[in-house]
């Protein structure tokens, strides 16, 4: 089987950095809690997980957590992950005594940043985007009324204003984003300011994607099913035509996804670890 790898792909400067901020906490014996998975990657979180690293729901569930300031023992570190959070929360964190380490990728706080200016100039903000990923419930945080479409059925919850804001979940695809926008556009608002907050690195990983789709007869999208990056990643090379497949790893493939082609590509989300995709593609080659 002839395998073509998509130039762009994999761990994102974003989740690489969570991880070393995790490695390094770990490292320097610091009692670590995230509150939810680091990564959208089963076997990172485990290797952390084994490491110390603790995966809470909320602060509660921290020891100490329940009184603020009263913590005996180390102080527990919260490091907050690359998605963000809501600034009640980090300040939470800190009314509790915990130390706050901040992973959050600064593509993300600059949409955090742009929303709550947008919001201090009187726009309505509008994100296009998965109203529940943990991205978009943190961003929503930094303006009172921030609403949240994720399809054309949303539409009518815009309310009238002559100011509106539109903006992206970072990992959304831009081709929705500008479908989504077209579409508010026409609802004839006064002013529409719209800024593109869709990140880079998931851009150029949709760009190198779409170019693998012309040359290939199969595409595999390597991810796990809760990174919206990697569905988003599956859902365009769809729509371009060549039958895809969203994978995990290796062990989901089956033989029957390549019977009959000769030639196949691969590319893989933000939080997909370099040895996965390597030992995909390595054992596609050898079929
Ligand atoms: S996908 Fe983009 S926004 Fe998300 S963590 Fe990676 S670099 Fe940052």
């Amino acid at each position: 089987m002839e395998v073509l790898v998509a130039d762009k792909k994999g761990f994102c400067f974003g989740v690489k950095h969570a991880i070393s901020l995790a490695e390094k906490l770990l490292a320097e014996g610091k009692k670590v809690y995230c509150l939810g998975d680091l990564i959208h990657n089963k076997q990172v979180v485990n290797r952390l997980s084994q490491a110390g690293l603790e995966v809470v729901e909320n602060l509660d569930q921290i020891p100490s957590g329940a009184a603020p300031n009263q913590i005996s023992g180390p102080i527990p570190t919260v490091l907050i992950r690359s998605h963000g959070c809501r600034p009640e929360l980090a300040e939470e964190v800190k009314k509790r005594g915990f130390h706050l380490v901040d992973a959050t990728c600064i593509l993300v706080k600059h949409a955090q940043k742009i929303v709550s200016e947008l919001d201090q100039q009187g726009y309505q903000v509008i994100i296009v985007g998965d109203p529940n990923h943990p991205e978009v419930q943190g961003v929503i945080g930094y303006a009172p009324d921030v609403l949240v479409v994720e399809n054309e059925n949303d539409l009518v919850k815009i309310p009238r204003s002559s100011k509106l804001a539109v903006i992206s979940q970072t990992t959304h695809s831009a081709e929705d984003f500008g479908r989504i926008v077209g579409l508010i556009a026409m609802g004839s608002y006064e002013e529409m300011k719209v800024v593109n907050t869709i990140c880079r690195e998931t851009a150029r990983r949709q760009d190198s994607a779409i170019n693998l789709c012309q040359q290939v007869e199969v595409m595999f999208v390597l991810g796990s099913r809760h990174s919206a990056n990697t569905r988003e990643l599956a859902n365009l090379c769809q729509r371009n035509g060549v039958e895809t497949h969203h994978l995990q790893n290796w062990e989901e493939f089956s033989p029957d996804f390549v019977k009959d082609k000769h030639r196949a590509g691969v590319t893989a989300g933000a939080s997909t670890p370099d040895w996965i995709i390597e030992e995909f593609v390595e054992n596609l080659k050898a079929l």
